[in-house]
């Protein structure tokens, strides 16, 4: 039996499936941490997910470590430099959550604009009867601007279609192709755009790319979605925006430390705060342990992973 250490839980189903087909060291389970040291020499997988990551000094501690294998797409929590220098390759579960993440980020959009949450609290507390709420802002025929036309963000400009959008993207690089405009300044396409919706990666290469000057030029009457990472925004920047009113409104799945949610975001009526859930449906969560039992298989089989990053 290979040997594996899973570093959170998962759903129960999987972690009963795994259990059944493995030796599995469950690391948040009492007493586990000091099981490790007498584990470390057999323990082949790490098996974790883009919550719990895996970093460099857990690497360094299993000195027979074959392969990571994580449940998301992010692997910004995961050491993966470490590995390669190690040779030990990292999987992830890309383009099943794609349409999940992507209607997420869309329903934040809507109910950001349309103040749909904001309307429902309104209700909820009696308030009809008294009074109405500001009006809202138009969805339809506006200006989308994607930061990370990547898998995610190709499925987010697909669903504005319907909604006859002008779609524009910034990537490091223009997708060859593509029928949607590149802008290679961020600044100009936040200027241009009503919203801006973040699917790119986190991790150093991204930290804090939606800064106080990207904010600014999407201005008062736009939103920002963030379905991507918390670390992409400059939070404390954020923060400041909305509260001045130099910002419209804000709608956020991901934050820079969650599951901190900072107080004045609780406090402002024009931002629609979520608990990091872009993937979390049964279709999509059972589709992501599909994906990581096929890539642990296929490792254990064949010796190669079938996502690696
Ligand atoms: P992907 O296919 O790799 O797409 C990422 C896109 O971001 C690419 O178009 C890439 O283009 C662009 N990008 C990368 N670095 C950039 C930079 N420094 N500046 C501007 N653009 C940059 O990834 P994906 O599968 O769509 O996933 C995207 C991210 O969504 C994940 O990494 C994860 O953080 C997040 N996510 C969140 C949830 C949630 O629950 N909220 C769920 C799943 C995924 P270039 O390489 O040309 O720059």
């Amino acid at each position: 039996m290979t040997c594996i250490l899973q570093l959170g839980p998962l759903t129960e189903r999987f972690n009963r499936g795994l259990a059944a087909e493995h030796e599995v060291l469950a690391l948040w389970e009492p007493g586990a941490d000091a099981l490790l040291d007498s584990h470390a020499q057999r323990i082949e997988i790490v098996v974790t997910s883009a919550r719990f990551g895996c970093n460099a000094a857990l690497i360094e501690r299993l000195p027979n470590l074959r392969a990571i294998v994580s449940f998301g797409v992010g692997y910004d929590a995961i050491d993966v430099a470490a590995a390669r220098a190690r040779g030990i390759p990292v999987s992830n579960t890309p383009d099943v959550l794609n349409d999940c993440v992507a209607d997420l980020a869309f329903g934040l959009v809507i109910d950001c604009a349309r103040k749909m949450s904001r309307a429902d609290r309104f209700v909820r507390a009696g308030e009809w009867p008294s009074g109405g709420l500001p009006l809202g802002t138009r969805v339809s025929g506006k200006r989308l601007g994607i930061v990370g036309l990547g898998r995610i963000g190709e499925a987010v400009a697909k669903r504005s279609n319907g909604f006859d959008m002008q779609v524009r993207y910034h990537n490091r690089r223009p997708v060859e192709g593509s029928p949607y405009g590149y802008e290679a300044s961020l600044i100009e396409m936040a200027r241009w755009s009503d919203f801006l919706v973040l699917a790119c990666p986190g991790g150093d290469a991204t930290r804090h790319l939606v800064s106080r000057e990207v904010l600014d030029a999407l201005g008062p009457k736009g939103i920002l979605v963030n379905v991507s990472r918390g670390s992409v925004v400059d939070e404390p920047a954020l923060v400041e925006a909305l509260l001045e009113g130099r910002l419209g409104g804000a709608g956020l799945d991901v934050y820079a430390h969650e599951p901190k949610v900072p107080q004045a975001l609780l406090d402002l009526p024009n931002v629609v705060l979520l608990p990091h859930i872009g993937s979390a449906t049964e279709e999509t969560r059972l589709a992501m342990e599909e994906l990581l039992f096929a890539n642990l298989r296929a490792f254990l089989e064949c010796g190669e992973l079938l996502t690696t990053v």
